[in-house]
């Protein structure tokens, strides 16, 4: 047994507890798994779910784009955890998990309060996500900003404000150039949606407000290691979307590798040296390393090897989302699920009615789903996609591609603060606000941190 209620006592009863599932990871894949669970669970008392995360929201990432140009409000895309859970014993838990040991049924996560904390469980559910992957190129890490959280989203509006306020008052014309040069690395679906609306924010912003820049002075690359954009897509949508966007003043290098990053250029294919200081990386991303780390049989990128079933090669550990390589039935052998939000909500459904399966003794099913189709704004009031097997572009994909996403938010009160952003922009355009947010927690840091203690969570013995 992994864990008991502690009793009035102090003495840990197994009789009365119950089954307590643990999810880790509170993106698309664990808040859909706490709140599947929720749904089959309803009354029932024999069944507690602690959500674990380091984040106490939801991001909603296909808008994340439109938070760098200032389009949404960054709280607008994040739901709090808290408001996801409804039943009495469904907990949200803010904290870093640090470890997980599948022989003793516990995970060590790290509080907000600086202390370890253990958590013991009967299921667990692997639902950790990704992480921007470098692929040791030479100075991304240091020099390039990421596009997969909040903060990224965040941080490259601030870079690229910066960069034109800077080239306003800049004498010098190298240097002027390398601030006016922005390059997108990696030209799927978050690249080519970053690059668009990075393009569209730039333009209406430098014509109001910056008037010394001139038209032509502004230079963006979208930089693709393979021979087409959106390889996600048949391939006439990606040449679609390199058309629009070469023609909104883009130069797009296809068949071509980053080498390397530094402060003030990049070098790309052949060692082309692009003058810039802004490099936006979304080239690639890897599964959180903790998954591998724990033990379960993972492929060789890291991703948990899970049977259709999503169940690792550990009794009652399961793992969905993109910390996992979930086996298509069509073709076993061969194909994964792709690691998307779209798919990840789909296997969470399935996950519960399996987990709650599993706690009654019933068989489990296989994750099966058809996508409903694919689609990407490049910005500028224009979309693409395939829906239900048909090629959709321009105005039309762009409104239904803001429909679809607008419909998948969670809750009344995002779909409405959304719907307000999308209106006010349209009234109002885009403004240049750079909000310098220092990071607290690092400026109180420097009295030193004592080694953080263990503490046994109730019911983890
Ligand atoms: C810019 C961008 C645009 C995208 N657009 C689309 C789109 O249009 N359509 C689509 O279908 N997909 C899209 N995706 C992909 C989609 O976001 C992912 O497939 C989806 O988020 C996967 O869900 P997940 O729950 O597996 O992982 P995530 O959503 O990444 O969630 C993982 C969670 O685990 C937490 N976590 C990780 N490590 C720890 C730890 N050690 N301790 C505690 N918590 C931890 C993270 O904080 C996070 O909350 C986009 C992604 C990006 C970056």
């Amino acid at each position: 047994m992994a864990h008991g209620t502690i009793c009035h006592d102090g003495a840990v009863s197994e009789a009365r507890r119950p089954h307590r599932v643990v999810i880790l990871g509170g993106g698309f894949a664990g808040i859909e798994t706490a709140r599947a669970l929720e749904r089959r669970l309803g009354r029932r008392t024999d069944v507690e779910v602690w959500l674990v995360s380091a984040d106490n929201f939801m991001l909603f990432t296909p808008l994340l784009p439109e938070v760098c140009s200032g389009v949404l409000e960054p709280r607008h895309v994040v739901t709090p955890l808290r408001a996801m859970l409804h039943r009495a014993s469904s907990w949200a838990i803010t904290a870093e998990v640090q470890a997980i040991d599948l022989d003793a049924q516990v995970v060590t996560v790290l509080g907000g309060d600086g202390d370890l904390h253990r958590i013991g469980y009967d299921s667990l559910v692997l639902a950790l996500g990704a992480e921007t992957a470098t692929f040791g190129i030479r100075g991304i890490e240091e020099h390039a900003v990421g596009m997969k959280t909040l903060a990224d989203a965040f941080g490259l509006r601030n870079r690229v404000i910066e960069m034109l306020e800077r080239a306003e008052i800049e004498d010098d014309p190298g240097e002027r150039q390398a601030q006016l040069t922005f390059v997108v690395g990696g030209g799927g679906f978050s690249g080519v949606e970053t690059a668009g609306e990075l393009e569209d924010f730039i333009h209406r912003v430098r014509k109001r407000y910056y008037p010394k820049i001139g038209d032509r002075e502004v230079r963006g690359y979208l930089v693709e290691l393979k021979d087409r954009l959106l390889p996600e897509m048949p391939s006439d949508m990606g040449a679609y979307a390199h058309r629009k966007l070469t023609g909104r003043g883009y130069q797009v290098l296809l068949d071509t590798p980053i080498k390397e990053v530094a402060e003030d250029h990049v070098v790309v294919g052949d060692g082309q040296m692009i003058p810039t200081r802004t490099v936006i990386w979304t080239g690639g991303i890897r599964p959180a390393p903790l998954v591998g780390e724990s033990g379960v049989e993972v492929d060789k990128g890291g991703r948990a090897l899970v049977r259709a079933t999503m169940e690792t090669s550990r009794p009652g550990v399961f793992a969905i989302g993109d910390c996992a390589w979930i086996p298509r039935p069509d073709d076993p052998g061969e194909r994964a699920y792709a690691p998307t939000a779209q798919n990840a909500v789909r296997e969470a459904k399935q996950l519960a009615a399996n987990i709650v399966a599993r706690i009654d003794g019933r068989e489990l099913r296989p994750f099966r789903y058809e996508t409903i189709g694919t689609l990407a704004s490049i910005g500028a009031y224009t979309g693409v996609g395939v829906v239900f097997g048909i090629k959709v572009r321009g105005l039309i994909a762009w409104f239904m591609w803001r429909g679809y996403y607008w419909l998948r938010l969670p809750g009344v009160n995002r779909k409405v603060r959304v719907g307000v952003d999308w209106l006010l922009t349209v009234i109002f355009g885009a403004d240049p606000v750079q909000l310098k947010v220092e990071d607290v927690h690092s400026a109180l840091g420097s009295t030193g941190r004592r080694r953080p203690p263990i503490r046994d969570e109730p019911g983890s013995s």
